[in-house]
């Protein structure tokens, strides 16, 4: 049996036991190795339900929170979706798995090339950027659905300037001790917004998140 494969299922099983219920989402969470994403000594609690470290102080995200975020996002096959804060990689993949076009941003160079790499070896084809995702990817702008994994102090305007009709963001916004997650869709009258839930997430840092303004 391939290694973790025990774990991963019990790991899916307990985000059903939370509320999960979009099928796609279980079934890239049941299918990507998260234990690929983390180094040693953390490999053993890859399939934990919780945020581990990776390199310059950041984490994977918890697999609840990724599933969360991910569900609210509702990614269809073939939409173009914007992540800011790569990270490990991890909900990249997860998106890339759901048949997304996946465009990525990260801060820190040896994560963004950390990720890079990982995305090519496992054979997902994902645009990465290292740079300050709080001004977006304008570049390939409009995207269906942005996803920002870093605390923000309030939504980016550039980043709701990239959504296409009809297309959502979600990110947590708040302080730097509690974020609550606000997901902003795009309708024909301008932006609907709601809030869901308390987070704790690592700081969107860069020139429309902290520090940067
Ligand atoms: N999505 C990641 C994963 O699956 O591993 C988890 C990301 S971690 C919670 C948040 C990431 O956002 C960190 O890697 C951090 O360096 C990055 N970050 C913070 N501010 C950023 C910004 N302005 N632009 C791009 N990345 C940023």
């Amino acid at each position: 049996m391939p290694r973790f494969e025990e774990e991963r299922k019990d790991m899916v099983a307990l985000l059903r036991e939370r509320g999960i219920t979009n099928v796609r989402v279980l079934h890239a969470m049941s299918k990507i190795e998260r234990h690929l994403f983390v180094k040693e000594p953390f490999v053993n609690r890859a399939y934990d339900d919780t945020a581990l470290p990776i390199a310059k102080q950041q984490t994977i995200s918890q697999p609840y929170t990724v599933a969360f975020m991910t569900q609210e996002l509702d990614p269809q096959p073939g939409q173009k979706i914007l992540e800011i804060g790569t990270g490990s990689g991890y909900q990249a993949v997860i998106l890339a798995e759901m048949g997304c076009k996946v465009f990525t941003i990260e801060r820190h160079m040896d994560l963004f090339l950390q990720a890079r790499k990982l995305f090519e070896k496992m054979g997902y084809r994902i645009a990465t950027l290292c740079g300050d995702g709080t001004v977006g990817w304008s570049e390939f702008a409009p995207y269906d659905g942005i996803i920002v994994t870093a605390a923000a102090p309030e939504v980016p305007d550039p980043l709701l300037n990239q959504l296409a009709p009809g297309g959502r963001l979600v990110i947590p916004v708040g302080d730097l001790d509690m974020q609550k997650l606000r997901v902003v869709t795009k309708t024909e009258q301008g932006f609907e917004t709601m809030e869901a839930y308390g987070f704790k997430f690592v700081p969107l840092i860069g020139k429309k998140g902290w520090n940067g303004k």
